[in-house]
């Protein structure tokens, strides 16, 4: 299998090579972290990266929730604070937007979300514009920068979860180094560890009933699931962690 080479104009100066990074990355395109496959400058000193889906962005495109069209900016054109409408994270990159005065803004991977997720145990979960039931990580319907946002919900409504805020869990972690100690799975692992369910469900202690157990097993198992499909498909390190996590 030859090497995926190209050019892209945010880095038209060298080629760009496909590659499964071993750490997570932060798009230059929307300037959005990546776990997965992604763009990478065959000049490693460059440190540039693209979302696959930033590399591949369309100059137009469309999605089931939006009725508009929309259009790709490599900035947006407005000055200010944006917010893209799916995940509630700050626009500050490579963008969609619908024509309307006050547009709709969407980051590129998050229009490229999987409609569905599907569990190891076979839960299923589908991508929702509206949240048919409060949020188990912040028990609220809407995000806390006024967003609705986008979700991901059980067959049952049983699991809702903002992509928001399965997105700022990450985030959260990010910044705060832990998937940045090179190699160091045991720090990452202890962040992981510290992925919250949620306000909505109790953390089971050694009395809790086997049934509590088991909706906080599945919640982290849900929230797993939405973070590979968040920031890409997990690469070694993450799987590792995931599944050190779901042994624990
Ligand atoms: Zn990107
Ligand atoms: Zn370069
Ligand atoms: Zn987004
Ligand atoms: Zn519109
Ligand atoms: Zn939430």
């Amino acid at each position: 299998m030859g090497l995926t080479k190209i050019k892209h104009p945010s880095h038209s100066q060298h080629y760009l090579l496909l590659k499964y990074p071993q750490e997570p990355y932060q798009c230059n395109g929307c300037m959005g972290l990546g776990f997965g496959p992604c763009y990478e400058c065959e000049h490693e000193d460059c440190c540039f990266y693209l979302h696959e889906e930033c590399a591949n962005a369309a100059p137009s495109t469309s999605h089931p929730f939006s009725k508009c069209s929309l259009k790709f900016h490599d900035k947006a054109p407005q000055e200010g604070e944006r917010y893209c409408d799916a995940c509630g994270e700050d626009v500050s990159g490579f963008v969609y937007q619908c024509k309307h005065k006050n547009p709709h803004d969407f980051h590129p991977r998050c229009l490229k979300l999987p409609r569905t997720l599907t569990t190891e145990d076979g839960l299923m979960l589908e991508l929702r514009k509206k949240l048919p039931s409060k949020c188990l990580h912040c028990g609220s319907k809407e995000t806390s920068n006024r967003i609705q946002g986008w979700c991901y919900v059980s067959s049952s409504d049983q699991y809702c979860y903002h992509i928001a805020c399965v997105k700022d869990m990450v985030m959260e972690n990010w910044r705060k180094g832990y998937f940045n100690e090179d190699g160091n799975v045991k720090a990452s692992h202890l962040a992981l560890q510290t992925f919250n369910p949620g306000r909505e469900i109790v953390q089971p202690s050694g009395k809790s009933s086997s049934k509590a157990k088991k909706l906080w097993s599945t919640a982290k198992t849900v929230i797993m699931l939405i973070i590979s499909a968040l920031f890409g498909d997990p690469t070694t390190l993450i799987s590792v962690l995931v599944q050190q996590l779901l042994s624990s």
